[in-house]
């Protein structure tokens, strides 16, 4: 199924303002939030993807990487697609102001305003290396990732056997305590995080001996990242929930992936294409020759046609990468360069020298012997 378009869906031009981009998601979240249309399942769906939109588009940074590599660029193609109720609720703060949602009955004591709110963990980052052959096709692959997951004796909470908590006396278990403040304009009550527990509703009476109160431990574990062809040295991929779990309980942040293009010892990148520089004899250039010629799926014969021209660019096509948004395969592209010999012995000057004066061996650039400038505008374009 495909995605619709992050500007189509949420009603903006692609020059939409960050206002503008608010305006429409405010909009949209409110006409199909699930509370108010629990007879039309199609309203969640709606309500998920205009979030994710929003998501992407109110990030000045993906926005930048979504107008330039589409869905692709977004999630790398794995694993992600779409956004859980949790990170689309933390979001609302932020579209709404404050705790002041029109949602409040919806969150129930998920997010009170300054109360007890669901916590995410930190992401994660690593590098990961990537051959121009990987990157060529797309490469499934197995690292090892130290993260903070929920501590497996207490299941999260920090507290010994998982059970040692009380209901915090400081506030009775909401997380948050409320201040009468004097005001010109009278009596204000104002709402904070309790400081006792953080915000939590519980305190922990003893702690879990095997995080310490935490509610974490560290632990190595394999994941296996599908990469998907295409990618770039720089992009970032991430993997939503496989960050660091929060202490005491929360949603975990996610990994991310920065890509590292390791430098191929032939062939260079040039965006879907493929470069290689192919140096031939002025013999065989001359005469003509069939020469076997690197490329990212093996090596590929090709044959020299007589009178052939340095700087002539021959194309393989489809010996390229793989455009990452699906468009289509990139080509192989041979430069060729003939080789001048820069020592020659005498019995090889004498019989170069008897060819010197010979007609055919004088230049003689017809129109098709295009020039530097043409070939680059032929091939490069
Ligand atoms: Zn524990
Ligand atoms: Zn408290």
């Amino acid at each position: 199924m495909a995605k619709r378009d992050y500007y189509e869906v949420l009603g903006v031009s692609n020059s939409a303002s960050q206002e503008e981009i608010k305006k429409a998601y405010r909009k949209i979240a409110i006409k199909y939030h699930p509370d108010k249309n629990p007879d039309d399942p199609t309203a969640e769906d709606k309500f998920k993807e205009a979030a994710e939109a929003y998501e992407v588009l109110s990030d000045q940074q993906k926005r930048q990487r979504y107008d330039q590599f589409g869905h692709q660029g977004m999630n790398g193609g794995f694993g992600g697609g779409g956004m859980n109720m949790e990170d689309i609720f933390s979001q609302f703060g932020d579209i709404f102001g404050g705790g002041g949602s029109p949602f409040d009955s919806f969150f129930g004591g998920r997010q009170g305003g300054g109360g007890r709110r669901t916590r995410k963990g930190t992401n994660l980052r690593i590098k990961l290396k990537l051959n121009l052959e990987e990157i060529a096709n797309g490469v499934e692959k197995k690292i090892k990732v130290k993260r903070y997951v929920a501590c497996s004796t207490c299941g999260g909470n920090g507290a010994k056997n998982g059970t040692d908590l009380q209901t915090c006396s400081s506030c009775q278990g909401s997380g948050q305590v409320r201040k009468v403040v004097n005001t010109m304009l009278g009596q204000m009550v104002s709402a904070s995080t309790c400081p006792v527990c953080h915000g939590e509703g519980k305190v922990v009476t003893n702690k879990c001996e095997t995080c310490h109160g935490t509610g974490r431990e560290l632990q190595e574990e394999v994941i296996t990242i599908n990469v998907p062809a295409g990618v770039m040295d720089g992009m970032q991929l991430s993997m939503s929930g496989k960050g660091n779990v929060p202490e005491r309980g929360g949603i975990p942040g996610d990994l991310l992936i920065q890509i590292e293009e390791e430098q191929h010892a032939t062939l260079k990148r040039d965006g879907n294409n493929v470069i290689f520089d192919q140096y031939i004899s002025f013999i065989d250039a001359a005469l003509g020759a069939d020469i076997e010629v690197p490329t990212i799926s093996g090596k590929v014969k090709v044959n020299i046609k007589p009178g052939t021209q340095s700087g002539e660019i021959f194309r393989l096509r489809g010996k390229g990468i793989k455009d990452i948004n699906g468009y289509g395969k990139g080509d192989q592209l041979i430069h060729i360069n003939v080789w001048t010999p820069k020592s020659l012995n005498s019995e090889e000057r004498a019989k170069l020298e008897s060819l010197r004066d010979s007609n055919n061996f004088a230049p003689h650039p017809g129109k098709n012997d295009k020039g530097f400038f043409e070939k680059v505008k032929d091939y490069f374009q």
